[in-house]
C-alpha cells in the first residue's frame, strides 16, 4: 500500500512537474509573439526622428538644398525601412526546421540524456539534423543557420538568410543620423549667427521673429522659438544615443567581416562575448532581462548559445 502510495505521489510530482515546464512552440520571425520592449522603442525611435527630419528640420535648410536633402534623407529612409521589415520578417532557420513547418511545440532539453542540445549535427529539440554553424536559439527556441546573434531589436535571430538585410539596416540607420546630425548642427549654428538663413520661406514674412513654421510647407504650424529649441536638443541627444549604439554595432560587424569564419565561436572576436551579447552589447547584459527568457527551460546550464557551440566543437 505504502510502495502504491508512494508511487501515485512520485507519478503525480512528475506529472504536476512537467505541468509546470510546457513545450514550447518555436517563433518563426520578429513579429512571432511575444514581442519585444526593444523592438517598439527602435521603431518609435526611427519614426520620430524621421517626422523631425522631413516635418521640422530639412525645411528650414535654404530652398536650394532642400531638394537635394529631401532626396538623399527619403532615399535612406525607405532603404532603412525596407531592409529593417526584412531583417525582421526573414526567417533565419534551418532549412530542415523551416521544413517542420513549426507544426508542434519543441521539446524540453533533458539534461539526463543528453549532454548537449546539439550533438553530431542533430538537435535534440528541433528534432533534426543541422549543419555546422547552426546554434539552437533560446529566445527563439529553433535551430538558427548560420547563427550569428540574437537581437532584441529586431526580436529576431541574426543568421545567414538575413544577415545581409541586417547589416544594411545598421549601414543605412547609421547614415541616415549623420545627415540628420548634421542638419541639426546647421539649424543651431545658424540660428545664433544668422537666424535669417534658416527662415528662408516666404510664409516668415507675416509672422514675428519669435515665432516659427513647423510642417512646412503643407501644414504650416505656429510655435514659439523655445519649442523649437527644446524639439532640437531633443532630438540632437536621441540621434547622438542612437549613432553611438548602431556605429559601435557597425564597427564590431566591420571588425567581424575581416575574420576568416565570422560566424564561428573560435572567431577571436566572439571568443570572450557570449553569442547573444552581440547585438547592443551595452545594454543586452541585463540580468533580469536574460532571467526571463532563460526561465523556462528548465535544466540548462549557461548559455543555450554555448551549450550548441561545445557541442558542434565536440562533434
Ligand atoms: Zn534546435
Ligand atoms: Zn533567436
Amino acid at each position: 500500500m505504502d510502495l502504491c502510495g508512494r508511487s501515485q505521489r512520485g507519478a503525480l510530482r512528475e506529472a504536476s512537474r512537467k505541468q509546470a515546464s510546457p513545450r514550447r512552440w518555436s517563433r518563426v520571425n520578429g513579429w512571432s509573439w511575444p514581442l519585444h520592449t526593444f523592438q517598439a522603442v527602435a521603431w518609435t525611435t526611427l519614426f520620430v526622428l524621421a517626422f523631425a527630419n522631413f516635418g521640422i528640420f530639412v525645411p528650414l535648410l535654404p530652398p536650394n538644398w532642400n531638394l537635394v536633402i529631401y532626396g538623399v534623407t527619403g532615399g535612406l529612409f525607405c532603404f532603412h525601412f525596407v531592409v529593417h521589415l526584412l531583417a525582421i520578417s526573414i526567417d533565419p532557420a534551418e532549412t530542415n526546421v523551416r521544413l517542420k513547418n513549426y507544426s508542434e511545440p519543441v521539446p524540453t532539453f533533458d539534461p539526463s540524456k543528453h549532454t548537449h542540445v546539439i550533438e553530431n549535427q542533430y538537435c535534440h529539440l528541433c528534432e533534426v539534423t543541422v549543419n555546422k554553424k547552426a546554434k539552437h536559439c533560446r529566445a527563439c527556441n529553433k535551430c538558427v543557420s548560420d547563427f550569428d546573434h540574437h537581437c532584441k531589436w529586431l526580436n529576431n535571430c541574426v543568421g545567414g538568410r538575413n544577415y545581409r538585410c541586417f547589416f544594411c539596416s545598421l549601414v543605412s540607420a547609421s547614415a541616415s543620423l549623420l545627415f540628420l546630425i548634421t542638419i541639426l548642427l546647421y539649424v543651431f549654428i545658424q540660428y545664433f549667427v544668422s537666424p535669417e538663413e534658416v527662415r528662408t520661406h516666404p510664409l516668415y514674412e507675416d509672422v514675428s521673429k519669435d515665432t516659427w513654421l513647423l510642417f512646412l510647407p503643407l501644414f504650416p504650424v505656429k510655435t514659439k522659438t523655445l519649442v523649437v529649441l527644446g524639439i532640437g536638443v531633443f532630438v540632437l541627444l536621441l540621434s547622438a544615443l542612437s549613432l553611438l549604439l548602431l556605429g559601435h554595432l557597425l564597427i564590431f560587424h566591420l571588425f567581424l567581416s575581416m575574420c576568416p569564419d565570422p560566424h564561428s565561436s573560435l572567431c577571436p572576436l566572439r571568443s570572450n562575448m557570449a553569442q547573444d551579447e552581440v547585438c547592443w552589447p551595452l545594454l543586452e547584459t541585463s540580468t533580469s532581462d536574460k532571467s526571463q527568457e532563460e526561465t523556462p527551460l528548465e535544466g540548462q546550464q549557461g548559455s543555450f548559445c554555448s551549450e550548441a557551440c561545445r557541442g558542434h566543437e565536440r562533434a
